[in-house]
């Protein structure tokens, strides 16, 4: 299991008051890179068609997690990186904004499992719910490596399955 030691910490970054947690030392180890993997898999009664991976850090674990379950993945991307015809919302996050698209092919009528590193405020992740219920996904739910508590990522989530390996 990974837990709060795995991670590296920095003060200040990207901004002033931010404590980034950061996952650097996961990645660097094959045997935590693998636990973090096997963390992330929803519960086994958990219905998942597709994983969606949130840009970035997201896309390091998603296509494992998807590739173990024997489904497709598709990618949260930031605006400008997808072509064709998207669906887009914007997130307001810890740290700042950033706008999020998705091609919604492929979604309408999938249970999703949605991955990514941190849920913070969780303005990222409502944001992919948005987008992927507006793409009409049958239902969405969540896996993070990390929730940081006293911020209202689960609040912002409440009717959503919320997983997450560390709790902080
Ligand atoms: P939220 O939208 O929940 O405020 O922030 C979550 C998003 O910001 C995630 O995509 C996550 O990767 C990133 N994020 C926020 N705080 C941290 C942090 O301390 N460490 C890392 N690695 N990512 C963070």
């Amino acid at each position: 299991m990974i837990t709060l030691e795995d991670f590296d910490t920095y003060p200040d970054f990207p901004i002033e008051g931010i404590l980034f947690y950061d996952i650097a030392p996961i990645l660097a180890s094959p045997e935590r890179f693998r636990e973090a993997c096997i963390d992330l898999m929803p519960p086994r009664d958990a219905q998942v068609d597709i994983v969606a991976g949130v840009d970035a850090r997201g896309f390091i674990f998603a296509p494992v997690v998807a590739q173990t379950l024997g489904v497709g993945m598709t990618m949260v991307r930031k605006k400008g990186k997808l072509p064709g015809e998207l669906l887009e919302a914007d997130a307001t996050i810890e740290y700042g904004a950033s706008e999020l698209v998705i091609n919604p092919n492929g979604i309408a009528g999938r249970h999703v499992l949605v991955i990514d590193d941190i849920l913070a405020t969780g303005g990222t992740a409502r944001a992919v719910a948005e987008m992927l219920e507006k793409a009409g996904a049958a239902s969405v739910r969540f896996s993070f490596l990390m929730e940081i508590g006293d911020l209202p990522g689960r609040e912002a989530l409440a009717s959503y399955e919320v997983a997450s390996v560390v709790v902080i």
